[in-house]
């Protein structure tokens, strides 16, 4: 293992059945699994308090596993200490020696490893290139800007030519420019290495952005894992599809009826005609409520559009972001958000009519909110 670039070392981590209860009786993390290819980029995502950063610490061995097991590379480590998992964190404080400069920083835990000085020369050099840092290699930490000190707390990691990366939201302290500039200086950074990665934060869009594949918690429990694109479309509940997106899918409670050998979808005095798959979706429903889910982009503007596959709505609030228009609607008994383009303007109090592209609809069942397909 020479050089940080073209190395070839096998590090897939996979957690069987893996639980976490707090002394206090908390039970963190619920029997979860999760399985993470060699080189892959995995997001753990979920709001506040689910679970993702005590699974990442159990992963990184600062946590003991109550229960499960974890494997890297096909190995059993749940007994193994950290220093001896070949893997390195980089944490949301940045975590640096603020009495040592940025080569001493980047340097230590190869000393206390006792690489040779040659060695990590070597190696320092490397990763400050890789990250643009070569000219802050003698200032201290208070010297430099928040993505300067993120990126001296990545280089740390790099030094140290890990089998896996762990972030635990390395973001999060920066501001949103910088935020946007350093997703894809780590994004770039998995290309460049070829390394196993796991990330964790709150941020979806990190999740969507950055990840090969995301892991959905909440409440201690794995929701969904899969690609991107994968849980925006397919979503396995309400709470995945709310979650996922922004703006968020909308909801409409709507009770499913039969009229004329059709379904349809009733939301107070409006009705929509269900196109031939959702009818077969919601055959069973009939009488019965559901949640219609659709995202922004797929509620279409259109005033020419016939009644049965359209609802009234007016425009409450304008948004308009240069690129884009969010407006807030009020169907009379459900608030929607619409994404639309700027190129037609509309005013708050307008009277407009939305089709929603059936293609495009989740429904959810009322009870369970795991949607029906
Ligand atoms: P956040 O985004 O706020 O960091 P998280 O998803 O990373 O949240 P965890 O930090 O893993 O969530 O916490 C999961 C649950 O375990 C929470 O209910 C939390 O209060 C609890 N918890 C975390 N650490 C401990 C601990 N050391 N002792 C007891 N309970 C803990």
């Amino acid at each position: 293992r020479s050089t940080v670039s073209n190395e070839k070392i096998m590090a897939a981590v996979q957690l069987k059945d893996i639980s976490k209860t707090y002394t206090n009786n908390v039970h963190a993390v619920r029997n979860a699994n999760i399985q993470v290819l060699d080189k892959e980029f995995v997001v753990l995502v979920g709001p506040s308090g689910c679970g993702k950063t005590t699974t990442l610490r159990m992963i990184a061995g600062l946590e003991e596993i109550s229960k499960g097991q974890l494997y890297i590379d096909g190995k059993l480590v749940n007994d193994i200490p950290p220093k001896d998992r070949d893997i390195a964190m980089v944490f949301q404080n940045y975590a640096l020696y603020p009495h040592m400069n940025v080569y001493d920083n980047m340097a230590f835990g190869l000393k206390i490893r006792k690489f040779s000085k040659q060695a990590i020369e070597k190696r320092v050099q490397e990763a400050a290139h890789i990250l643009d840092i070569e000219a802050l290699l003698d200032r201290k930490p208070k010297a430099l800007s928040g993505g300067q000190r993120q990126r001296v707390a990545l280089g740390r990691a790099i030094v140290r030519q890990p089998k896996v990366f762990l972030f635990d939201e390395p973001l999060s302290n920066l501001d949103a420019k910088l935020r946007v500039q350093m997703r894809a200086e780590i994004s770039a950074l998995h290309q460049r290495l070829q390394a196993t990665m796991i990330y964790v934060t709150h941020d979806q869009i990190e999740a969507m952005t950055m990840s090969d594949k995301i892991v959905v918690m909440k409440d201690g429990d794995i929701q969904q894992t899969g690609a991107p694109l994968d849980l925006y479309n397919h979503p396995i509940n309400k709470f995945v599809a709310g979650f996922i997106g922004s703006p968020p899918m909308n909801f409409m409670t709507m009770t499913i009826t039969e009229k004329n050998q059709k379904l349809w979808g009733s939301l107070d005095k409006q009705t929509l005609l269900l196109s031939d798959e959702l009818t077969t979706i919601a055959k069973n429903k009939v009488s019965q409520q559901v949640i219609f889910g659709i995202r922004p982009e797929s509620l279409i503007v259109n005033e020419n559009a016939q009644k049965e596959t359209s609802v009234d709505a007016t425009v409450e609030i304008v948004e308009p972001l240069g690129s884009e228009v969010h407006l807030y609607i009020n169907t009379g008994s459900s608030q929607l958000i619409v994404r639309t383009s700027p190129e037609k303007i509309y005013h708050p109090g307008e009277n407009i009519r939305l089709t929603p592209d059936m293609r495009h609809v989740v429904l959810f069942d009322r009870e369970t909110e795991l949607a029906l397909n």
